[in-house]
């Protein structure tokens, strides 16, 4: 998504002239990633509406920088959009609170529960679970398991089957043990679709929560919003958790929920263990989900710490994506002759953990040395390779015969190369701008 965005905003930049029609076919391009990025329709086209009120096109031809107003417009859009403008009732610390959680089948509640409550009670609060699923078998007991490995007390039965009295005796049970947060599991499935918003209701109205916390599963795609809705308008949904964010799923879903049921997100699942689980914050959040956080930082960075007579090259083989050893054997270069691209390259994922690690410059600069005396023994076939088999045994044995290095350093900087390498290839048929192309001329 991130990358058909800054596509769309980079092809308008490269037009001489902005008029209308320009305009219209970037908003479009950023509808369609946007889309199939699995926010709603209806809410893509109010967003598109948003801004085209917003980005004046004389603002843009006056040369203000347009990369940067539509992509600002476009996230404050992003961002207003999933702000309900209330915020969800926060339970306080040793006071009683009941938290229901709602949603369908798999869609991540029982493990979420687990969750949240944990992430209390390392805070100092008192959580206590209550299984109010009482439809499908093996749910007491997953919630059991769960609760067991957190420590965390826990209420149900396998022999009794009514829900209502199952959370009524728990809320009631986990009140006289003084604990500050009773979170009740439902039910995600039944028979009929009607019989399960019925047993929720009546779950709601026995417990009278404090909170009902709606749990979606970040990879539904475009059903987010009629699903979400069908909660709110069964049981009074104050929250969302979206689930599964560490998977394929690119989120879109979580503006859908937020519209549906005017409730904000406050956490959203990144895993399957016990503390995969983030509180949620709107820009963040926004960042990733147009992907223009970490590029454009780092192509900033570019302009301001690389020297002007060497971005052109730098930038150029950064979209040619083909890094190879000598690219890095400059880059080295760089790095030890001006020290701040470091931060450059701190900005990649990857790149400064393991070779620069914070705190340590020295050894890494030792390190980067190094490799270099071993590259100073590659002949120019290898330095200007792409092919990652040419570097074979006999070859690797050369070079460390060659530098006075052990094999197994060589190994090590071939591995660190392909590392940098794979990271390089993200950048492949990146159009990148340079200063002048950012503004209007
Ligand atoms: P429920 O039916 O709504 O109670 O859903 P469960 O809590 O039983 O979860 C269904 C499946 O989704 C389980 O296999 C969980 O381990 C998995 N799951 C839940 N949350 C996450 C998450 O944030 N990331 C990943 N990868 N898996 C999750
Ligand atoms: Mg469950």
């Amino acid at each position: 998504l991130g990358g058909r965005i800054s596509r769309a905003i980079q092809h308008m930049s490269n037009a001489t002239i902005i008029d209308e029609k320009v305009l219209n076919e970037c908003l479009n391009e950023i509808t369609r990633a946007l889309l199939s990025s699995d926010v709603q329709f209806q809410l893509v086209r109010d967003m598109q509406k948003n801004i085209k009120a917003i980005v004046n096109l004389e603002d843009l031809a006056a040369g203000h920088n347009k990369r940067r107003i539509i992509q600002q417009a476009i996230f404050n859009e992003l961002c207003k959009m999933l702000d309900p403008g209330k915020p969800a009732f926060t339970p306080k610390k040793g006071k009683p609170s009941i938290i229901m959680f709602v949603g369908l089948q798999g869609s991540g509640k029982t493990t979420t529960c687990t969750k949240y409550a944990y992430y209390h009670q390392k805070k100092g609060w008192k959580p206590a679970l209550v299984c109010a699923d009482t439809f499908r078998a093996g749910a007491f007991d997953q919630l059991k398991q769960n609760a067991t490995k957190a420590k965390i007390p826990f209420y149900g039965s396998y022999t009794e089957s009514d829900p209502v009295k199952i959370a009524v005796e728990g809320v009631e049970t986990f009140k006289k043990e003084n604990c500050d947060l009773i979170i009740v599991d439902t039910s995600g499935r039944h028979k009929q679709e009607a019989a399960l918003f019925e047993e929720m209701r009546q779950v709601s109205e026995a417990t009278k929560p404090d909170l009902v916390i709606f749990v979606m599963d970040s990879s539904i795609g475009q059903a987010a919003f009629d699903q979400a809705q069908a909660f709110k308008q069964s049981v009074p949904v104050g929250a969302v958790i979206v689930t599964k964010m560490d998977g394929h799923a690119k989120g879109g879903g979580a503006l859908s929920a937020v519209a549906a049921t005017k409730s904000p997100v406050i956490f959203i699942g990144t895993g399957e263990h016990m503390d995969e689980f983030e509180v949620f914050d709107v820009k963040p959040f926004v960042s990733r989900l147009l992907g223009m956080g970490d590029w454009t930082g780092f192509m900033d960075k570019i302009h301001e710490v690389v020297p002007v007579d060497q971005q052109p090259e730098l930038l150029q083989k950064l979209s040619e994506g083909n890094f190879t050893l000598r690219i890095m054997y400059e880059q080295f270069q760089n790095i030890l002759k001006m020290g701040p691209i470091g931060q450059v390259f701190s900005m990649l994922p990857g790149f400064s953990a393991e070779l620069m690690p914070k705190g340590r410059e020295k050894e890494s600069q030792a390190k980067i040395k190094r490799y270099m005396t071993m590259m100073d023994s590659m002949t120019n076939e290898e330095l200007d390779s792409t092919n990652p088999k040419l570097m074979n045994e006999s070859r690797i044995m050369r070079i460390a015969r060659g530098s006075g290095r052990q094999v197994r350093e060589v190994m090590e900087m071939l591995e660190e190369y392909k590392r940098l390498a794979k990271i390089w290839s993200k950048m492949k048929g990146l159009k990148i701008p340079t200063r002048g192309d950012m503004n209007m001329r």
